[in-house]
């Protein structure tokens, strides 16, 4: 009758040829999780989750997007420590007593724990280069950024709080759109915001749009498009409705890249598409140009250079040439917007 193999005993390990060392003094090197593959299929490179960080959560070699959270959002473009939230208690109620396969205030209870936010947009006082206003940031994670009724008071309240402030504005948009668990009262949110939108143009004030990806439907039919500056993020999925409900209803083929920030530039529909990385320097920049004020870098390295002028100054001064085609841009949709 044939033994049965002999099982190795830690005391038999010593003896035998097995090389490992025994548990205690292994070395632990855990790879599990920190590796993530670009999921760009022409890339598709292993990318180390610490290296995404550094560079602003793209990846390092094709220079892919990932989507953010509203909180990174704020750490990575307001100065450090000058975000203060407001209007952050408000809680969505179940106004229509909706219910899927779960009801809607079990759909926002999870998602509040998983982002540990209240609804799906942050806003509040911050500085940009020493520079104050008012700054929104949409969360995918939370209901996929739908926008219901709290997002839509949250960014008019903002919107007025800049008003009030005489500050820009900046929302950083990131939505499927208005949330059908509330049905019209989502599609009222985006009257709201449009006319809040209105009374802080009326004033003067620079409103900023920086569109991530996805910003569409409820959203890119209000407040995403009635901006000064419409800044897209690379490659973001920007319009109204998706490519392929959009295919099926006129029967054709759309262009490549439909929908994609690069194509929205190419047909005047948005100005600028800006890297991530450079998001904040362009925002410092394009609110000094229109309030007129200085951002600490120039008033601290810069002493003799000439300073962008505001929008009321540049009739008379020679702006500075990068500057040219954003004043184009801002006088030309101020004069739509009127
Ligand atoms: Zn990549």
């Amino acid at each position: 009758m044939a033994q049965p193999p002999k099982r190795n005993t830690p005391k038999d390990a010593k003896d035998s040829r097995d090389s490992t060392p025994p548990p205690e003094r292994r070395r632990k090197v855990q790879t599990e999780g920190q590796f993530f593959k670009c999921p760009n299929r022409s890339c598709a490179q292993s990318l180390f989750i610490k290296d995404i960080e550094k560079h602003f959560h793209c990846c390092k070699f094709c220079g892919h997007h990932f989507r953010i959270g509203s909180r990174k959002r704020v750490e990575i473009t307001l100065d450090p420590g000058s975000f203060t939230e407001i209007c952050n208690g408000l809680e969505s109620l179940d106004p229509l007593q909706f219910k899927g396969k779960r009801s809607y205030l079990e759909r926002i209870k999870e998602s509040q724990d998983k982002t540990g936010l209240r609804d799906a947009v942050i806003c509040g006082e911050g500085k940009i280069e020493g520079q104050p206003l008012v700054f929104c940031a949409m969360d995918f994670q939370f209901m996929g950024g739908s926008m219901g009724s709290v997002v839509g008071e949250k960014i008019a309240r903002a919107i007025e709080h800049a008003t009030k402030r005489g500050w820009p504005i900046v929302i950083v948009c990131c939505s499927g759109g208005a949330r059908m668990d509330e049905g019209v009262l989502s599609l009222m949110q985006m009257a709201k915001t449009s006319a809040a939108l209105e009374r802080h143009s009326e004033a003067g004030l620079t409103y900023i749009a920086v569109l991530s990806d996805p910003t569409l439907a409820g959203v890119s039919a209000s407040y995403a498009f009635l901006a000064d500056l419409i800044i897209g993020e690379p490659e973001a999925m920007i319009g109204f409705t998706g490519a392929r409900v959009i295919e099926q209803t006129i029967r054709k083929k759309l262009p490549e890249g439909f929908q994609t920030s690069e194509f929205l530039l190419k047909h005047g529909q948005i100005d600028m598409v800006t890297p991530r990385k450079d998001m904040r320097g362009t925002l410092a920049k394009l609110l000094a140009y229109a309030t007129g004020e200085e951002t600490e870098a120039a008033r601290a390295g810069k002493a003799g250079a000439p300073r962008p002028q505001g929008l009321a100054a540049s009739a008379k001064q020679e702006p500075a040439p990068e500057l040219v085609a954003a004043e184009t841009d801002v006088s030309g949709k101020k004069a739509r917007r009127r």
